[in-house]
């Protein structure tokens, strides 16, 4: 997917790697996560010993990856990275554990994709810090206890209604990241201005934090298009009305809803009358994986009073008729 893909693409890493917040005063926005972190990160300083495990919810784009190299740099200590889908089998965990210094600060992205024998090592991991190593296959097969250096595990999911509740329980703190309020995306698009070297009048902005998802991801990488827009048609000056257009270009809309966003509510209205319908029949209909569908679009459009998740299945609110431009029928939910 194009410009409001919730992965990072091409050389955006590198560009994404400069404009992280480094401390937790920089980082912007999530409060209350930002206060309770900042309590569990002082309170293991104190004590000299390292913090609990976190657990990091929330959509893509929202920095959860940002905050666990904030959470290694506040504490002073080495970090790691891995993910899930790269723990297929114990041995790779095994390889990692083993290896870790004291305090070091283990972070596992998509912590819910991870593999059920890796993951059932890691629950002896968090909560003994001492692994199983397993020699040998069949009757035979012994197993080696290994101490290993305590750490903290800081475990990031866009899902953490699918971890198993063992694993959801040895999480001392859960963070749970939700969208930004414009206003912080505002904030976030100037500092990355700042870093950029693009001027970037507030009513610019404000424009391009209201069209941004609630995401600093996708703020970041709209504030790169426009500026790419406002060089070439209009001198550089990022105006209000330069930002729409820009934006418009791009096919994000003046609620910030992209393509997939539009397109799953153009399905829901007009193949399926508003709904009820399910989550497979909904991704089907737009030719999308169901976990994109719910991952990606759903909460964003759930949000914004577009669209209710229901026992019976997803239905379409009156503002999403209206966003589409449609007249609801008399019956419309919400
Ligand atoms: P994914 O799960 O897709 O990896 P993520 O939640 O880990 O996403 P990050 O990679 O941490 O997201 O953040 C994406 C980009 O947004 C980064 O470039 C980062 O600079 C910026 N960003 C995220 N949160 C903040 C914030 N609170 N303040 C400023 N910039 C932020």
């Amino acid at each position: 997917r194009d410009l409001v893909s919730p992965e990072p693409e091409g050389d955006e890493r590198l560009i994404e790697a400069a404009l992280r917040p480094k401390r937790l005063d920089e980082f912007i926005g999530q409060g209350r996560v930002r206060e309770q972190l900042s309590l569990v990160l002082e309170s293991a300083l104190r004590r000299s010993r390292p913090p609990d495990h976190v657990l990091m919810s929330g959509g893509p784009g929202l920095g959860k990856t940002t905050l666990a190299m904030i959470i290694a740099a506040e504490l002073g200590a080495p970090l790691r990275m891995t993910s899930g889908p790269a723990l297929e089998r114990a041995g790779d965990l095994a390889a990692i554990l083993s290896t870790l210094s004291e305090g070091e600060v283990l972070f596992v992205d998509e912590i819910h994709r991870m593999a059920r024998p890796a993951e059932e090592m890691l629950y002896l991991a968090m909560e003994d810090f001492r692994v199983d190593i397993v020699v040998g296959k069949g009757p035979g097969a012994t197993s080696i206890p290994l101490d290993i250096a305590p750490f903290t595990l800081v475990g990031a999911t866009t899902r953490a209604g699918l971890l198993p509740a063992p694993l959801r329980d040895r999480f001392g703190f859960t963070a749970h990241m939700d969208f930004y309020e414009v206003d912080e995306l505002e904030r976030v698009l100037h500092r990355s201005a700042r870093l950029l070297s693009v001027e970037l009048p507030p009513e610019g902005a404000h424009e391009i934090a209201r069209r941004s998802r609630g995401t600093p991801r996708i703020a970041n990488r709209l504030l790169r298009r426009v500026r790419d827009f406002a060089e070439v048609r209009v001198e550089g000056v990022i105006t209000r009305d330069v930002a729409a257009a820009a934006l418009n270009l791009y096919e994000v809309d003046a609620e910030g809803l992209d393509r997939l966003d539009r397109a799953v509510l153009d399905a829901l209205l007009r193949k399926f009358g508003g709904g009820p319908v399910g989550l497979s029949t909904l991704a089907v209909a737009v030719g999308e994986e169901p976990e994109t569908v719910e991952v990606v679009a759903e909460p964003f459009l759930v949000r914004q009073g577009l669209l209710a998740r229901t026992p019976r299945g997803r239905v379409a609110t009156a503002s999403a008729w209206m966003h589409l431009g449609l007249t609801p029928p008399p019956d419309a939910f919400g």
